[in-house]
């Protein structure tokens, strides 16, 4: 018998559904074996019932359910609960579902700033009323799933890799353990060349780094040493492909820290703190270094900033 598939999407771009189609062949075969009886960007199914005709949300049993994005409204609230309370086993699927993503950098204003911001004081905007009726009343701040429900699984990343939903998904149909995510860093897993100093200034992302066009990565030196920005030391490793070899680096583009933080505790801010002072950069040379360190993981982690 197929296995049940719900997905939802809260707060999101909709990469991380792009990212299913990604998968590319084997998703034919993991299609055979799965049964999809709610996902809002493939089917119209309808929450309130075919005809509207129930007053509460609801969404159909399933044995694997995939959340995509941060819950923002009341609305997203009660479509996670309604999510765990359907489906066996639930997965956060990309960084906004894991630890918030990009819309939890709005996490540094408060709910009023940023209507206020989109709806009256943008230059584009006519300074008329707040829309309040029928719409989603928006939470205080971006949260993760996981701080609203049990989530059982974590596919980080922005967007999450193919590779880490194909290795679900199988998974779970072959009633096998969800792999684990990995415990090293990207920097762990980054095949550079350190020489443990970095120029004295950081670079403007539109310089190109220094690399030979085909030349072993290896033969790269580190790019937070030739003074880019690079969150490696920070971020979470797995992103690699076959070869293992972080996403951004196999593009000669240093790490902006999509998989979030090492660990739940880990501090982000501190550790990029001390990794840019131990190769004699200014951590001060960067501006906003709350939202630049916290960028994919908001979520619980960045709070309103001082009126100035
Ligand atoms: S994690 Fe990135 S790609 Fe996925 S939904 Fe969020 S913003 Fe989009
Ligand atoms: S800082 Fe960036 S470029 Fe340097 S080793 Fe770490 S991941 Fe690689
Ligand atoms: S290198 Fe960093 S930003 Fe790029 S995909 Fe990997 S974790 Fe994400």
């Amino acid at each position: 018998m197929a296995a049940r598939l719900a997905e939802e999407w809260f707060a999101i771009c909709g990469g991380c559904e792009v990212t299913i189609l990604d998968i590319g062949e084997p998703l034919i075969d993991v299609l055979k074996q799965v049964e999809i009886v709610h996902m809002p960007v493939l089917m119209d199914h309808k929450l309130f019932g075919q005809t509207g005709e129930k007053t509460e949300m609801e969404i159909p049993e399933a044995d694997v359910g995939l959340i995509a994005g941060g819950i923002r409204s009341d609305e997203h609230k009660k479509l996670a609960l309604e999510m765990r309370k359907k489906c066996k086993i639930l997965i956060a699927l990309g960084s906004c579902a894991t630890c918030g993503g990009i819309p939890a950098l709005a996490n540094q204003s408060t709910t009023d700033e940023l209507m206020e911001k989109v709806y009256r004081d943008s230059v584009t905007t006519e300074k008329n009323g707040l829309p309040r009726e029928q719409i989603p009343v928006l939470t205080d701040r971006v949260y993760a799933v996981s701080e609203v429900v049990k989530v059982d699984a974590f596919l980080p990343g922005c967007p999450t890799t193919p590779d880490m939903v194909a290795g679900a998904l199988i998974a779970l149909l072959e009633g096998k353990p969800l792999p684990a995510l990995s415990t090293k860093s990207v920097c762990d897993e980054c095949p550079t060349k350190r020489e443990k100093k970095a120029v004295s200034t950081l670079k403007r992302r539109l310089e190109a780094p220094e690399f030979t066009l085909g030349a072993p990565l290896t033969e790269m030196r580190c790019l937070m040493e030739q003074g880019y920005m690079c969150l490696g030391p920070a971020t979470r490793g797995g992103c690699g492909g076959h070869d293992g070899v972080p996403r951004c680096i196999n593009a000669y583009m240093p790490c902006e820290g999509c998989f979030g933080p090492l660990s739940e505790k880990a501090n982000p801010m501190v550790d990029m703190m001390g990794a840019l002072s131990s190769i004699g950069l200014d951590p001060k040379q960067i501006p906003d270094r709350a939202a630049t360190f916290n960028r994919f993981a908001g979520a619980g982690r960045l709070r309103p900033l001082p009126k100035r």
